[in-house]
């Protein structure tokens, strides 16, 4: 059965830097051959929960400053309206046309180049309770069972303003709360996680929450934590990958 995946998408430079999380990403994808994608990103950020019916999502470059070659990448992998229709009625969703945002489309171009995987998007209720968001990832949990690929996108450390110079070692205020999420999902704490605010530093690594949250939906979709990767760019944006199985 696949397991439930929480990603670190980082800066969308992602899609064509040649860091170890894009390296990482790129061999990651080759373990699953799922029959669908079912993505909660931190960029689509909602109140009531939504999910996209697109058979053909577009792909949303929704950041601005950076390069051309950046807003060229297209990713046109298919949706999946029949699912999307079906998970709208179990979960209380509202169908809506949506594209696919940096937060879905940077990682799935290296997971899954070929762009021939079915994505649905699931938004993020980003003012439901961190209990809330867990519970939704356990409503996705049989998912899962259909060889259905769960992933929360979001960041393990998301403070923008702090970015430092590539190559500066990483603050202990990152680590601090890296290891805090460590140590935590190691030990199957999930109570410790849903009040991840009181974490050490989690206001510093998290000035406000959407970027956490994808870890607390893909948590609730699996079981036992495995850390698959841990990275750093730019001193403070921690690019973890962690799977439940
Ligand atoms: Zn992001």
């Amino acid at each position: 059965m696949l397991p439930s995946l929480f990603i670190s998408h980082g800066s969308p430079m992602l899609a064509l830097t040649k860091t170890p999380a894009h390296a990482f990403l790129r061999e990651l994808g080759r373990q699953f051959r799922p029959d669908a994608i079912l993505v909660v990103s931190a960029h689509w950020a909602s109140e009531r929960l939504l999910v996209s019916t697109s058979a053909h999502p577009e792909t949303i470059h929704d950041f601005g400053g950076f390069p051309r070659e950046l807003y060229e990448c297209q990713y046109p992998a298919p949706g999946e309206p029949e699912l999307a229709r079906r998970l709208a009625r179990q979960l209380n969703a509202v169908p809506t046309e949506r594209g696919l945002d940096h937060g879905a489309w940077v990682p799935l171009s290296l997971m899954f180049p070929e762009a021939d995987v079915p994505v649905v998007s699931l938004s993020l209720p980003t003012t439901w309770s961190n209990a809330e968001l867990a519970e939704l990832g356990e409503k996705l949990a049989a998912l899962r069972e259909e060889n259905i690929l769960v992933i929360g996108s979001g960041s393990l450390t998301h403070n923008l303003s702090e970015m430092q110079t590539e190559g500066m070692p990483m603050p202990a205020w990152v680590g601090a709360f890296v290891d805090w999420v460590h140590f935590r999902l190691e030990a199957d704490d999930r109570d410790a996680l849903q009040a991840w605010q009181r974490a050490p530093q989690a206001r510093r690594n998290h000035p406000t929450p959407e970027h956490f949250q994808p870890l607390l939906v893909a948590m609730g979709a699996g079981g036992q934590a495995r850390r698959l990767h841990h990275s750093v760019e730019h001193g403070v944006l921690a690019m973890d990958v962690y799977a439940f199985t």
